[in-house]
């Protein structure tokens, strides 16, 4: 299949080709044709499965055939982030359409976004607290948004977004199409979803469960080697770029600092206690190459679009399995294969159990050779399923 075959304006099909995407990913097949046709969604599916393409694409496509400048298509997401990836994939793929797109969200000041509404743009992307705050203040105008789109739903309500963005809803016209994408779907997602949307055509890429083309591993290590055994298996890895995930921001600093010291400079953090531009500088250096290991905790690391990560290491295990997915979905995107490492302490035991029923199989052990254990045997730990 190719992106000709839906029947998008030829400016819009020229962003495409600048971009570089030559086949539609599989959510992109399916909603592109339904946005086009103007249904709602409800899309489940997970970063780097190529979904803001999906809903983006079909917007432009409606907003460049009627040009008209005040806001037209509202996006919200979690993180300033993910704003800005959005805001800069629309940028690339509307390149060759007059249309314009503003991204809104807090930790900056207020005055350029006010001047940028001013001049006119027909897509804002927004993190929902930043934009009542315009919409208080009057700087912005969202009586006339025909087109929603809620991206990283179940992530915007983790965050406590959830009486924000019914704010929100209520300040946009009721006759308008609404798109709703989350990666995972508890009750209370699923019920909002069916509050905003009308006869949805329901999108789901995959099933719930860890992208596909990410292979998984187990490293068991008693606690007091965990930062030793991360060392060696970033030595012994030919890795391109590696994230890894702890569980609190003070972990993320703290071992970020270690690292530096073991591995030289090509190591960065990124967690929320730092400055939108000290993130930005991270994202930017993982991104260009001069860093190769970024630290991260779980919210933080939620924006990062940068595709090629071949390493997702779990230092700290995940919560949930959620979190899981949402950790090594950062890898293996799009049509790239990538490796997930778990380091698995003893008190880990119920969370990989978890882990492999999502997965629906046993994640491999595996030792780093020639690292120095102890008395720890980590074949003795973490028995398979049937052999405990
Ligand atoms: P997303 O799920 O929207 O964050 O997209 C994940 C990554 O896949 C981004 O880096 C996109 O640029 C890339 N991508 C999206 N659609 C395609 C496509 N049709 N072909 C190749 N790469 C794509």
């Amino acid at each position: 299949m190719y992106f000709e075959q839906f029947s998008l304006d030829r400016r819009v099909l020229a962003g495409v080709q600048t971009v570089g995407y030559s086949t539609p990913t599989p959510i992109q097949q399916e909603a592109i044709p339904a946005v086009l046709a103007g249904r709602d969604v409800l899309g489940i599916a997970q970063t780097g499965t190529g979904k803001t393409a999906a809903f983006m694409l079909p917007i432009l496509d409606r907003l460049v055939k009627e040009p008209a400048r005040h806001v037209r298509a509202l996006v919200l997401a979690p993180t300033r982030e993910l704003a800005e990836q959005i805001h800069q994939a629309t940028a690339e793929l509307g390149r060759h359409t007059p249309v314009r797109s503003v991204s809104i969200y807090g930790g900056v000041s207020k005055q350029p976004q006010i001047a940028a509404l001013r001049r006119g743009a027909e897509i804002v992307v927004a993190c929902p607290g930043r934009l009542l705050d315009h919409a208080d203040a009057g700087s912005i105008d969202l009586s006339r948004v025909e087109v929603l789109v809620l991206d990283e739903a179940d992530r915007m309500c983790d965050m406590g977004f959830l009486p924000d963005i019914r704010r929100i809803i209520r300040r946009l016209p009721t006759n308008r199409q609404s798109m709703f994408f989350a990666a995972t779907m508890p009750a209370d997602i699923r019920s909002l979803a069916t509050q905003i949307l009308r006869d949805p055509v329901t999108v789901q890429i995959g099933t719930m469960t860890p992208v596909e083309s990410v292979s998984h591993a187990l490293y068991p290590v008693p606690d007091h080697l965990k930062r030793d055994l991360l060392v060696a298996m970033l030595r012994r890895t030919a890795t391109g770029r590696v994230l890894v995930f702890t569980r609190t921001k003070h972990r993320a600093r703290s071992l970020a600092l270690f690292l530096k010291k073991r591995q030289g400079g090509r190591v960065a953090v990124l967690q929320g206690n730092m400055s939108q531009s000290q993130r930005q500088h991270a994202i930017d250096g993982f991104r260009s190459g001069t860093v190769d290991v970024l630290v991260a905790t779980d919210v933080a690391a939620r924006g990062i679009d940068v595709s090629d990560i071949s390493h997702v290491i779990n230092y700290d295990m995940p919560d949930t399995v959620d979190a899981y997915t949402h950790r090594i979905g950062r890898t293996g995107r799009a049509h790239q294969s990538g490796e997930a490492f778990t380091l698995a302490v003893q008190g880990d035991i119920l969370m990989v159990r978890e882990i492999e029923k999502a997965v629906g199989k046993p994640i491999e052990r595996r030792r780093v050779p020639d690292f120095e254990y102890g008395d720890f045997s980590p074949e003795d730990q973490f028995p398979l399923w049937g052999q405990s």
